[in-house]
């Protein structure tokens, strides 16, 4: 085997999760569109555990294009993690990542590695509004990344997803980050490195719909925040102390009011919602040291981040040719 097939200039890397319908079209707009930029490449699908044709499609796709290889986890583990598994099989000088669902247009890609010929290392796709998602889900990531902006330690890009260009010393800076609950929007910001915005146009799912309901949304917001902010646990201490302090002036107010005017304190109104508020809020300050402990008992297992079942390699390649 040659040279340019062991270290592509790119190494393009493609979550999948039951995109059937949507790989053949995939590929037959990305080859083209590497193929015009002149580079050489490879394409790696991550199958993340689909329960529809995506795998068989996938081998089919790999047995007649020697530049596609794929890996299928055991199971689902969700886009973070299978862009991480794509990383770590990434041989390219470079590296592109997008979705498999066509929303990323592919013709996007020549413009990012002219941006990594002019030297910038971390090229990421700039979407100019938000009009192919649903109108909740727009306001609610809106809140989101204006709360991460405040408390988190990272600064994102506006419009900045996971479609972007990453120069080698870009991936292996990610790739030291062994971290399970990742948040790839905010470890891109937190490498740093020349970073640059392409804008382009978010398409409508080619087939099929989004994978991200409300929960799952949910769950990624509260694994963003909390892998990049301790705002989160500070905050009891203010809370603490405005409430300490409240608490003080109310047994002042009663003081003055029993003693130097004999007025009557009914103790019963005051005891129970006192307590109940107090309660509220320790157990809410209890979760959110929930939330951190079990994200440290999930790091400290040393799990490793996903489990490979099979991997596919392009037409005529063998296993042995993967280091
Ligand atoms: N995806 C994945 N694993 C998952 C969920 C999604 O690999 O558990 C992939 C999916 O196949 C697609 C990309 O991640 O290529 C983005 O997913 P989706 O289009 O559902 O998200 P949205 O565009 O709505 O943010
Ligand atoms: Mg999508």
């Amino acid at each position: 085997m040659n040279d340019t097939v062991q270290r592509p200039d790119i190494s393009v890397v493609v979550p999948v999760f039951n995109e059937g319908a949507n790989l053949g079209p995939l590929a037959a707009r990305l080859v083209p569109a590497l193929e015009r930029a002149g580079v050489t490449f490879e394409v790696i699908f991550i199958d993340d555990g689909s329960h529809d044709e995506s795998l068989a499609r996938l081998k089919a796709l790999c047995a007649t294009e020697p530049r596609f290889r794929a890996l299928s986890f055991s199971r689902n583990f969700g886009k973070e993690i299978a862009i991480a598994a794509g990383l770590d099989e990434a041989r390219g000088a470079a590296a592109v990542i997008m979705d498999s669902d066509l929303q990323h247009p592919p013709e996007v890609i020549p413009q990012f590695i002219e941006k990594w010929r002019a030297g910038y290392k971390n090229v990421f796709g700039q979407r100019a509004d938000r009009a192919t998602d649903p109108k909740l889900r727009t306001v609610f990531t809106g809140l989101f990344y204006r709360l991460l902006e405040k408390v988190g330690d990272v600064s994102l890009p506006p419009g900045a997803g996971d479609f972007r260009l990453l120069d080698r010393q870009a991936v292996d800076a990610l790739l030291s980050m062994r971290e399970r609950a990742r948040f790839n929007k905010g470890l891109y910001a937190w490498i740093g490195f020349s970073t640059i915005g392409v804008p382009f146009d978010v398409e409508a799912r080619a087939s099929g719909e989004s994978k991200f309901d409300f929960t799952r949304l949910a769950r990624f917001a509260l694994d963003g925040l909390l892998s990049f902010s301790s705002m989160p646990l500070m905050i009891w201490t203010y809370v603490g102390l405005v409430i300490s302090v409240f608490a003080l002036g109310m047994a002042g107010y009663y003081w003055v009011r029993t003693m130097l005017f004999g007025v009557d304190t009914p103790g019963f109104p005051t005891l129970v919602v006192s307590i109940a508020f107090f309660s509220g809020v320790q157990l809410l300050s209890l979760g959110v040291l929930g939330e951190y402990i079990g994200r440290i008992f999930n790091e400290v297992k040393g799990r490793p981040l996903y489990l490979v079942a099979e991997r596919i390699e392009g037409a005529g390649g063998d296993a042995a040719k993967m280091d």
